[in-house]
């Protein structure tokens, strides 16, 4: 059940009434809008009575949830969530977020010479795996912690963002101290005990489908980190299984829209690994912006051939500034931005590592 408040509550008004719910014995998720506060109710596992909340001052409505999530439902938040990083860059927002970085953290001097060609070319976020899920348990499993601390030091020489996995709880923790934004990847959709525990970290989680994950599954997996407290997550379509093999996984951009109707979060998409092919991450890219997605996941290397991970499907750094100038046209069509490539000229903050 949602409980909206009147557009003129006062903030006492909206604190009592969370109050009630708590001594009720559930959960309350105060969530302010443009015009009035909306509060979800989780923790209840039939229905909630809502006559002695409805008697409440500054009540407005009390209304039952049609659809199995709650918090992440565009009923309980008619704006668009906007994730705030700090320093300007917010993903969910007019300007479009670019996520971009290799596959995995190899070296320190591999990670730096990809930063400065994606910041040059206007990324604000950088991407990489210290912890690598890996489908054989023989190949680059990744740097761990000496990886996370290469990332902390692109950071404080670039300027950019750090989005990386948490594999585990374990790794979880040490990925919330050295990251901004904590990715669960596709093999972890339903880890629920690892949604939880991203739902108390005090970071933005960038949530990527399940591999054959249906949109109420995805959208469910969110729901749990919401219903932890933090409200601060980004969805990412990665593709999916099918019986297709010319692409590596199928690119499905029209969750896209669907993920935008019934939810208010910020969705991205991931070409590279939608694709698994190189040349195809363009193209699909143009499709992803025109389509309304709110940013781009994309592998970038500068030596592929020689990468440890995913190496055929990674953006050569003249190719991903291709893919920027593209995509830019395409954005202005739909009244979005790409962040402005000058912003390679302005002075690098140090020392934040
Ligand atoms: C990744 O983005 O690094 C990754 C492993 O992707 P996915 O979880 O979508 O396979
Ligand atoms: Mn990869």
């Amino acid at each position: 059940m949602l409980v909206m408040m009147q557009a003129h509550a006062a903030p006492d008004e909206i604190r009592a009434v969370c109050r009630k719910i708590e001594e009720l014995g559930y959960r309350a998720h105060p969530i302010p809008g443009s015009t009035r506060t909306a509060i979800g109710i989780t923790g209840n596992l039939g229905a909630v009575d809502p006559a002695p909340l409805q008697a409440m001052a500054g009540v407005a409505e009390c209304i039952p949830v049609s659809k199995p999530y709650k918090l992440v439902s565009r009923e309980l938040k008619e704006e668009n969530t906007v994730v705030d990083l700090g320093d300007g860059v917010r993903i969910g927002g007019e300007e479009l977020a670019i996520i971009a970085g290799p596959c995995a953290v190899e070296s320190r001097e591999q990670a730096f010479a990809i930063a400065a060609a994606v910041r040059a070319a206007g990324a604000r976020l950088f991407r990489g795996g210290a912890y690598k899920p890996r489908t054989s348990p023989y190949t680059f499993q990744g740097l761990g912690e000496e990886g996370l601390q290469i990332l902390a030091a692109v950071r404080a020489e670039f300027g950019l963002k750090i989005v990386t996995e948490a594999v585990d709880n374990e790794s979880l923790e040490l990925v919330e101290r050295y990251g901004d934004v904590i990715q669960i990847g596709a093999r972890n959709m339903q880890n629920f005990s690892l949604l939880k525990r991203a739902g108390r970290a005090g970071k933005p989680v960038l949530l990527k489908r399940g591999l054959s994950a249906t949109l109420d599954e995805f959208l469910m997996a969110a729901e749990y980190i919401l219903a932890e407290g933090n409200y601060n997550v980004i969805l990412c379509e990665r593709g999916v299984r099918t019986f297709t093999d010319h692409t590596r996984n199928t690119l499905d951009l029209a969750v896209i829209p669907a993920v935008k109707r019934l939810s208010h979060l910020p969705i991205l998409v991931d070409p590279s690994h939608g694709t698994g092919r190189r040349e195809k991450v363009l193209p699909l890219s143009r499709a992803a912006v025109a389509v309304g997605a709110d940013g781009l996941l994309l592998e970038v290397h500068h030596q592929p051939d020689q990468a440890l991970s995913d190496g055929y499907q990674s953006l050569l750094p003249a190719q991903f500034e291709q893919l920027i100038e593209e995509t830019r046209q395409i954005a202005t069509v739909v009244h979005r931005r790409l962040p402005s490539a000058r912003l390679a000229d302005r002075a690098v903050p140090t020392g934040q590592a």
